[in-house]
């Protein structure tokens, strides 16, 4: 059936590609703008479906008379294209939000500052592993769009970055999981981080006692956030210590414990695939999502134990010499750093630095002068991470080359040592990404 209502897709890169096609596909006027260069595969995929473009700009024209506007989440909203939607009052949804009205699957929803893809991905290895029919999406992989445009799944595991979620109005969760919420993307937000607050919690919206929120109470603000909001969804909250709400938790330090309704799984900490303590909480995470579907014990357990992780978040690469080589390209803030440093056993030579978004270093010293025996500078400008450290390792040496990073390490490091890569930083002063980073880590690596 045709609908002549006009949707305009600002942004041609995954998720405005995906969102074209499915609008296509349900019979709108469809016009996609973006104001850079569209890559040939999606420039490809709209020709595929006679679907309109232009790039290197936004003609107002063609914009302004929309019904609605579709904005990918690397859009700001401080563009003039932006305000001038807002001013003429068309409204503007994400993609997520506009998949969401096509589609009755259930929908698993993981959001957080870190850890988004490391469980999203966990999730949905457990559910494959049950032999349920699901598709992963969001920020990972394909959009969600496209996947309910071209499939028909009857779950989504999706990860949900804030950006994403602040274009989200009706969509409802069926699990709706929070891991954890730290500074981040404050240039977006006005400088303000209860904004960035704000838009984590619209995972929680529209949810009713027929849906489940998964949050981690050991975040004090999640627990603060908490109190302003009514919720009325099912809450199943996970801490490493367990206090009285709580549905799963470590004990003794090495059992980790789900309990609620029926449920009673428990499984040993050393047994879990993914290594450290931000990791585990990432597994329960994960099991009280697997226990909620229903999925039988063992199922879990064995996801669980065998999961093989996702590339350059904490990735073991090589031993060499006795000498553990670990590649976390992906922490590119001081938070992931600590879980990574936190998570080495031994002494470990550090490979830190990058593009400093302007990094409080000092949560790291307590970890840094335990554990940490050098640091390896890999950045254009290291003054910051110099200047933090200074007197706090026996050395500290400054590189511009992965490969001068790596021999670098490697001649400090002893057996038994650790050397790890976990910049805190983003990447594109030396690489074209942190997964060209880590990437260059691992071939350094395998060279040596
Ligand atoms: P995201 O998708 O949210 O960016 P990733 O799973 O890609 O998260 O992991 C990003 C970085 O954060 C990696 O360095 C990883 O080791 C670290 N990390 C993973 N889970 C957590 C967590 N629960 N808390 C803090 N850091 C985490």
């Amino acid at each position: 059936m045709e609908n002549r209502e006009r949707i305009v897709i600002l942004g041609a890169g995954e998720s405005g590609t995906g969102a074209a096609i499915l609008a296509r596909q349900k019979g709108y006027d469809v016009f996609v703008s973006d104001a850079g260069r569209i890559k040939p595969f999606y420039r490809e995929m709209l020709d595929d479906y006679h679907i309109l473009y232009e790039s290197g700009g936004h003609s107002e024209r063609l914009i302004l008379n929309a019904t609605e506007v579709i904005k990918s989440p690397g859009i700001p909203e401080s563009v003039p294209i932006m305000k001038a939607i807002r001013k003429k009052g068309i409204r503007i949804i994400s993609e997520v939000e506009f998949a969401g009205r096509y589609t009755s699957a259930k929908k698993i929803c993981i959001t957080g500052s870190n850890g988004k893809t490391t469980t999203t991905s966990l999730i949905h290895h457990m559910m494959r592993k049950a032999g349920l029919n699901v598709g992963m999406a969001g920020n990972v992989g394909r959009s969600f769009a496209y996947l309910v445009a071209t499939e028909a799944y009857d779950y989504y595991v999706l990860e949900l970055s804030s950006f994403q979620l602040d274009g989200m109005y009706e969509f409802r969760a069926d699990i709706a999981i929070l891991l954890n919420i730290t500074p981040d993307h404050l240039d977006r937000y006005d400088y303000n981080f209860q904004n960035y607050v704000d838009s984590k919690f619209r995972i929680t919206q529209n949810l009713t006692e027929d849906q489940y929120f998964v949050f981690c109470s050991d975040v004090e603000i999640t627990i603060k956030e908490l109190e302003k909001i009514v919720s009325r969804a099912e809450q199943l909250p996970f801490a490493y210590q367990k206090k009285e709400k709580d549905v799963a938790w470590v004990e003794n330090e090495e059992l980790m414990r789900i309990e609620f309704e029926d449920v009673d799984f428990s499984m040993s900490v050393q047994e879990l695939s993914l290594k450290g303590r931000h990791n585990t909480y990432n597994s329960m995470a994960a099991g009280i999502a697997g226990n909620v579907l229903k999925i039988r014990n063992e199922v879990i357990r064995e996801a669980l134990m065998d999961f093989q992780g996702v590339e350059h978040r904490l990735e073991m690469v090589l031993k060499v010499h006795g000498i553990n080589f670990i590649n976390d390209s992906k922490a590119t803030n001081v938070n992931s750093t600590w879980y990574a440093l936190e998570s080495v056993k031994g002494k470990a030579i550090w490979i830190a630095g990058g593009v400093d978004k302007g990094n409080d270093y000092s949560e790291l010293y307590n970890l840094v002068e335990n554990k940490v025996k050098a640091i390896v500078c890999l950045g254009k400008d290291n003054q910051r991470i110099v200047r933090a450290f200074s007197g706090k390792v026996e050395s500290i040496i400054e590189t511009a080359s992965m490969e001068e990073a790596v021999k670098a390490a490697y001649y400090l490091a002893r057996d038994g040592e650790t050397v790890l890569l976990s910049p805190a930083c983003a990447s594109f002063d030396l690489f074209e990404s942190y997964e060209d980073r880590g990437r260059q880590f691992k071939a350094a690596v395998r060279n040596l």
